[in-house]
């Protein structure tokens, strides 16, 4: 059993932003409106998050660290099924399988919360605890337990760049939801939470890209693109900054890259490159897309629509920006 609950571990957790992928997720769904993250040693010594959502009845603690336990009902697209496929109700049942869990957590109508502890999903102890409204878990040691695995982690600076990395992803996707993270005792990201896509941008890429934003809404075919894109003038030495979501998920697109660009043909210095956040937001109806889960790269069954709605959005904001 222990074997076979490691290598399904493997499936979900592979780094520390892994782990923090799916424990954002879990805070973002159960309301939380703060949520706070916090690593040391680049998370492969210490996680933690801490949101201030619905929180997890008593009664219901230890089953969610059980496989396929999910309070949840899917029923959302086809997008959110594939990037999610075959991992539901599994998190932290592999998470608390490779590191050493402490989970704090009250319900509102509870006035004693509750305090889960494991070492390797063994040793769990469940007792009372005080604490506010919400759950904040801890996962320390990651992989402590399976040092084959601890060999593939990287140095620490580069398992914190990508849970940097994906904080920013995370928060631009949510705007409505403050973000902080915080890395080896300095606050690195913090997001004010008011709901504005361009207050969450500027708190994650300052005002360096914030001083030059070009406002995009545009609907065509049924997909509406929406978000910030830069100005010509402001245009970057690479393509780091290009960031496109669908369907509120962070993801990699050939097509809408190649349209974005495109689009400022003319207006930006050969060599230079557009920066963006952009939201795509593509009916159930015409997504039929396949995703590489890891890779996040998004491929559609038909690309022209897609590639129409960013290429004319984004060309009539850069035409308007020149008037
Ligand atoms: P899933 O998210 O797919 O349901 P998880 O293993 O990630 O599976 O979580 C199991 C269950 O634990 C969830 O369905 C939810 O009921 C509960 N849970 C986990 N994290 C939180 C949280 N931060 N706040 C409230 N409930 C949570
Ligand atoms: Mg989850």
């Amino acid at each position: 059993k222990q074997v076979a609950e490691l290598i399904a571990a493997g499936e979900v957790v592979e780094r520390p932003s892994s782990v923090i992928k799916e424990l954002v997720e879990n805070s973002i769904d159960s309301g939380a409106s703060i949520v706070t993250v916090e690593i040391r040693r680049g998370g492969v010594t210490y996680i933690r998050v801490t949101d201030n959502g619905c929180g997890i009845a008593r009664e219901d603690v230890a089953t969610a660290f059980l496989r396929h336990a999910t309070s949840k009902v899917r029923e959302k697209d086809d997008l959110d099924a594939i990037l999610t496929l075959g991992f539901r109700g599994e998190a932290l049942a592999s998470i608390s399988a490779v590191s050493r869990v402490d989970l704090i957590t009250r319900t509102a109508d509870s006035s004693i919360g509750t305090h889960y502890s494991s070492e390797g999903g063994s040793d769990v102890e469940i007792e009372d605890a005080g604490c506010p409204l919400g759950t904040t878990i801890t996962a320390r040691d990651l992989f402590f337990n399976v040092p084959a695995r601890m060999k593939f982690l990287k140095k620490d600076t580069a398992e914190g760049n990508s849970v940097a990395g994906l904080m920013d992803k995370i928060a631009l996707s949510h705007p409505e939801i403050s973000f902080r993270l915080i890395r080896e005792g300095k606050e690195v990201l913090h997001t004010p939470g008011d709901g504005k896509l361009n207050s969450a941008i500027y708190a994650v890429f300052g005002k360096e890209f914030s001083g030059a934003l070009l406002p995009v809404d545009y609907t065509l075919g049924g997909i509406r693109v929406h978000g910030y894109i830069s100005s010509p003038i402001a245009s970057r030495p690479n393509r780091s900054m290009q960031n496109f979501f669908i369907n509120g998920r962070f993801v990699r697109s050939r097509t809408a890259c190649v349209a974005l660009e495109e689009a400022y043909k003319g207006a930006i210095m050969v060599g230079k490159f557009p920066a963006c956040v952009l939201h795509i937001e593509l009916p159930s109806s015409v997504v039929d897309v396949n995703v590489h889960p890891a890779k996040l790269e998004v491929r559609f069954v038909n690309e022209r629509p897609v590639f129409d709605a960013v290429y004319h959005g984004v060309k009539s904001a850069v035409t308007a920006s020149r008037d």
